[in-house]
């Protein structure tokens, strides 16, 4: 195979212009490209779908040598060199999915300068070979793609990227660009930090998406609320539905389909031809709805994504911004829907106290839980809150884009039954030395003669009937919202409750609680509500 002769380009706007076909420069891409040309390390903060790639394709094509993309994503180089190779870049990669062949071919054309992009997997570059291969031509930039991989509390913490500080001590005069689109302040500055980007300026792009409506709702039945959902809002779109187990993945993606929905699942326990299947019918068929595991989507660049749902909570805001943003790309209006109740807190709390990571590590992943819970709880602007959460300021104070500021909550004073709940949880403690779970603490609210009330002799407790003015919906918000402040904690196997340092606060009536009324979600009409 002859190798392909280089695009010449003259300068960054040509390159924009002549090989990608865009007028303009989006954003801060002009300033992000012109900074790497000069040489300069960059890291970039950019929601998904704001252009990143431009930010390190222009610089690679205008400098000389080849740029080097470190990227997690194996499973999309090949499409993404394909891509690439379309436009008439030299495009290749090295990742474990080739044989020696194939390799050797790539090798030969990034020594003799015949690339102008070279996607690299993080673990390769770990290895001597890569090394000793990349000394061997000239680099014209390092793209560290995906960036927030390095982040150790992160969702997506590779290990593999730890690795990439020795880019800069073994190549230290080729500039770097670190990206991602993960936002908060403390992940910026553990990319700085970890990958030694103490020089590199900062560029940080509002994370604002308005085209995606945000609306969280709480969970009843959730099969139904997510078919109606669909069916009222989706037809025939295509959009993403998350899950927290595989055995989820797989009953709803069997009950969207069974429903007239084409659906398709995928998650890790799928073995990796059906998912490389799945993953390209739904890149390329129209009206797909992919039932997934969050092992579904980083890289995905399907514009037309018109819908994420969420019918569990995911274990952090960065998590959910990064899940959601997957919807509407190209800019038109996506829906971001959540539906989360009360288990949803249980079971995540029982996964951060069973797992392995040691004590800082169950704090941290508690604290991005709580961070959650208060954005599903809060009766403002979904947007701003989400936001602010990156430390940025909401173009302003209502959004009109998402639930609270489209149909805005109800919020009524909760202070007195968080402190009837909360007297329950102590008094089982201090009187009975006992834990429950928040079924049983509200059946003693609402004076329940269940069997479980009389075997624990509950009906002897003060607060034994005390809660009837509130339904059981109702009662669950208050231990919702509760959890969403940290007035109250769950523990252990079964979810108990236990008290805070912060319960007194609400038991000595030093805080008003505003909370938001449990109204039916929008669309689900009837039903008795368990969430
Ligand atoms: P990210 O990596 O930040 O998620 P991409 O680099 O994939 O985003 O870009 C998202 C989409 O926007 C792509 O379809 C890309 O071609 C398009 N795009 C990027 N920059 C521009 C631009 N300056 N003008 C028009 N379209 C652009
Ligand atoms: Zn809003």
């Amino acid at each position: 195979m002859t190798p392909a002769p280089p695009i010449p380009v003259s300068s960054a706007t040509d390159a924009l212009n002549r090989i990608f076909g865009y007028p303009e420069f989006r954003g801060q891409q002009r300033e992000i490209v012109e900074h790497v040309i000069d040489g300069g390390d960059a890291l970039v903060l950019m929601p998904t779908g704001g252009g990143k790639s431009l930010c390190y394709q222009i610089p690679a094509l205008v400098r000389p040598g080849v740029g080097v993309v470190i990227s997690p994503l194996i499973a999309l180089m090949q499409d993404q060199v394909d891509a690439l190779r379309t436009l008439g870049v030299r495009a290749g990669f090295l990742n474990s999915s080739q044989d020696f062949e194939e390799r050797r071919l790539v090798e030969a054309e990034f020594v003799a300068g015949e690339l102008d992009l070279l996607y690299v997997a993080p673990e390769g570059l770990g290895t001597a070979g890569v090394q000793r291969l990349l000394d061997r031509g000239k680099i014209a930039l390092f793209a560290i793609d995906e960036a927030h991989c390095v982040a150790q509390w992160g969702h997506d913490f590779r290990p593999d990227y730890l690795a990439l500080s020795m880019l800069h001590e073994r190549w230290p005069d080729v500039p770097r660009i670190a990206l991602t689109a993960t936002a908060t302040t403390a992940t910026k500055d553990e990319i700085a930090g970890r990958l030694q980007l103490t020089e590199a300026r900062h560029f940080t792009a509002s994370f604002d998406r308005p085209n995606i409506q945000y609306r969280i709702v709480a969970k009843n039945e959730p099969k139904r609320q997510l078919l109606e959902l669909l069916r009222a809002e989706h037809a025939g779109d295509a959009g993403i539905v998350y899950c927290l187990s595989r055995a989820s993945v797989d009953k709803h993606a069997a009950y969207l389909s069974a429903n007239g929905i084409p659906a398709l699942p995928y998650h890790a326990g799928l073995d990796s031809r059906t998912r490389a299947t799945n993953q390209s019918r739904f890149l390329r068929e129209d009206g797909l709805v992919m039932v997934a595991t969050i092992a579904f989507g980083m890289g995905i660049d399907k514009p037309d994504v018109r819908f994420v749902a969420h019918l569990d909570l995911p274990k952090s805001v960065e998590g959910y911004y990064q899940e959601t943003g997957r919807a509407g790309r190209d800019g038109l209006p996506s829906t971001a829907w959540l539906a989360y109740g009360l288990q949803d807190v249980v079971q995540l709390r029982k996964m951060i106290d069973g797992s392995e990571g040691d004590v800082a590590f169950r704090r941290n992943a508690g604290r991005h839980l709580d961070a959650m819970l208060a954005l599903c709880e809060t009766v403002s602007c979904r947007r701003g809150q989400l936001l602010a959460y990156f430390d940025q300021e909401a173009p302003s104070a209502s959004c009109g884009n998402c639930d609270s500021c489209l149909t805005p909550p109800e919020s009524w004073d909760g202070t007195v039954p968080a402190q009837k709940l909360l007297s329950t949880v102590l008094r089982l403690q201090r009187e009975r030395g006992q834990k429950f779970g928040a079924g049983q603490s509200i059946d003693i609210l609402l004076g329940k003669h269940t069997e479980k009330v009389a075997q624990f002799r509950h009906e002897d407790l003060t607060v034994f009937g005390i809660g009837t003015d509130l339904r059981e919906a109702e009662w669950r918000g208050v231990v919702r919202q509760l959890l969403a402040g940290g007035y109250l904690a769950v523990e252990g196997e079964y979810g108990t409750l236990v008290l805070t340092e912060r319960s007194s606060e609400v038991l000595r009536g030093e805080v008003t609680l505003m909370m938001r009324r449990e109204i039916p979600s929008q669309r689900s009409r009837g039903g008795s509500s368990s969430g």
